[in-house]
């Protein structure tokens, strides 16, 4: 029978990975080398274990083949990171996702076979940033290496106007996919209904033309 998810590496991301899915009721098998980060899950985690993953005898013998998705969330050691990778691709997990800890790394992973690359620290800090350049713009979302989403709050720029008025796609080239209003999510906004201030709009494009729509808000 195929088990949900191991994480390999309890750091402050594995280790929040974890905490988070077992909190959404999903059995996470929690891994580590260090005898007491994986105390600290014994109580979090469905189970959790001590074992070196580059050792691949010791995957083996945990039946890691078994897991449909393994989040490899080995901090500072990019060698052993590359190497697990390594291993599970070969043991045929079918879902590898691997935090990178740089650009370099997270060309090898890629190339290597890893799923998923995911990289938290440059992702956060790119999407803090557009914050910073206008609280409006409340996250950013990276499609591709020139195209992104972001979302951004109507505030005072674009209150009482409506799509039609605003024109944004004719404008900045970008385009308005759908308009969250307070829970609810409307994915075919109507191009004449006036926006309201507290509207969130979410809004696709090359980062060119979302660059030009940001300063605009500013
Ligand atoms: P973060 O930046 O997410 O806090 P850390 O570098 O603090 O990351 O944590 C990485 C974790 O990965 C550590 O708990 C470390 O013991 C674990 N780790 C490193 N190498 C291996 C390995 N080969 N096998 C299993 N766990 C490992």
């Amino acid at each position: 029978m195929k088990k949900e998810f191991a994480v390999i590496g309890l750091g402050r991301f594995g280790g929040s990975i974890c905490r988070e899915l077992s909190n959404e009721g999903m059995p996470v098998l929690a891994i580590d080398k260090n005898e007491d980060r994986v105390n600290n899950f014994k109580n979090v985690a469905s189970h959790a274990v001590i074992l070196d993953s580059t050792d691949e005898e010791a995957l083996k013998e945990i039946g890691i083949s078994n897991f449909e998705h393994v989040i490899v969330a080995i901090g500072e050691n990019i060698q052993a990171s590359i190497l697990t990778t390594v291993i599970l691709k070969d043991l045929g997990v079918q879902r590898v996702t691997v935090k990178a800890q740089n650009d370099y790394h997270e060309k090898i992973l890629n190339k290597i076979g890893a799923d998923r690359v995911v990289h938290p620290e440059r992702d956060m800090g790119k999407r803090l940033a557009h914050n910073f350049i206008s609280s409006n713009i409340l996250d950013y979302l990276e499609l591709s290496d020139d195209h992104s989403i972001v979302e951004v709050k109507a505030g005072k720029k674009m209150v009482d106007k409506s799509l039609i008025d605003l024109d944004i796609r004719a404008q900045f080239g970008c385009n308005v996919v759908a308009i969250k209003q307070g829970k609810d999510i409307n994915v075919s906004p109507q191009a004449d209904a006036l926006l309201r201030e507290d509207d969130i709009l979410i809004v696709i494009g090359a980062d060119n033309d979302l660059s030009r729509f940001e300063r605009y808000l500013v």
